[in-house]
């Protein structure tokens, strides 16, 4: 990690991950989608061109929405496609000791604060001009509030969100695919207000903790990506050496591939007549050329 480039307070260069892990991390919250399959695969492939292990993560940190059934579903899917991957997944549900020990980290270095705000309240906030922040982020609203305004709002019933003080610090790095990122920080929620560990916190932690040399994974979480360096750099963890944000896929009317598209599991491609091995081989020549040769 290079401090200081540019105006960045933190800019992460694009390295070599030599023979270190690549992972996939699924959500067990339905079937995966053709376009996360792509994503699984692509990773994969990323990960055995370098002659690396490549791990599978059940990422059940979202307690809410997280099913038990889907996690040997996704597992089946993933093998049908021809995914593989090295020993047993690991399961974010299994490592809140983890989370739990950065968060007392950060605590311990006065980077925690509780945030009583609602979602309503939140957006309201958020709309109103606030210097450099982006639009959407939070204001800051519970920064400063004094330990007797926290009681208040504690004893109105209210349950807090831990936020870190990260406000206006600005983050770029280097994409593999995506070219140089940049992004200036809000306070944002590292545990939220239903006691759950927020996924910028859960996934620093595990890509650290199983040494993970390349995140590969969709474009969607392109955003994510300066708020878990600030994290790597505030708990003193490495950061994968490289980060390839792939493109998503699309439906035949260049919009993010959805239900509407049609036959967008493997499920569906099967019950209307094609082969696991066909659908794998499209996946493939869709791939061709994104992460280079190999
Ligand atoms: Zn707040």
């Amino acid at each position: 990690m290079t401090a200081n480039v540019g105006d960045l307070d933190l800019f992460h260069a694009d390295g070599d991950p030599g023979k270190a892990p690549g992972r996939y991390a699924p959500s067990p919250t339905g079937r995966l989608h053709l376009g996360n399959l792509r994503t699984a695969l692509l990773a994969c492939r990323a990960a055995r061109v370098r002659e690396a292990p490549f791990l599978l993560r059940i990422e059940d940190v979202d307690t809410g929405r997280s099913r038990e059934e889907w996690i040997e579903v996704q597992l089946g899917e993933l093998r049908q496609i021809g995914v593989d991957w090295d020993g047993e997944p690991v399961r974010q549900s299994d490592r809140h000791d983890l989370y739990r020990g950065a968060l007392d980290r950060l605590e311990a270095d006065g980077l925690l604060y509780e945030c009583f705000c609602t979602r309503a309240e939140i957006r309201e906030a958020a709309s109103a001009p606030h210097g450099e922040l982006p639009e959407g982020a939070y204001p800051g609203t519970c920064r400063e509030l004094t330990e007797s305004e926290r009681e208040e709002r504690r004893q109105a019933g209210r349950p807090p969100a831990l936020r870190v003080r990260a406000a206006g610090v600005k983050v770029g790095f280097e994409d593999h695919l995506c070219g140089t990122v940049e992004k200036t920080l809000d306070d944002f929620v590292v545990r939220r207000n239903d006691g759950d560990f927020a996924y910028n916190l859960a996934v620093t932690v595990d890509d650290a903790e199983q040494g993970i040399g390349e995140v590969v994974r969709g474009q969607d979480l392109l955003d994510t990506t300066p708020r878990q360096l600030w994290l790597y750099n505030r708990l003193g963890l490495a950061a994968p050496a490289r980060f390839a944000h792939v493109p998503l896929m699309l439906g035949d009317d260049g919009e993010r591939l959805a239900k509407r598209h049609g036959a967008i599991t493997l499920e569906e491609r099967i019950e209307s007549g094609e082969d696991p091995s066909a659908v794998r081989r499209g996946l493939v020549e869709s791939v061709e050329g994104i992460l280079g040769p190999g």
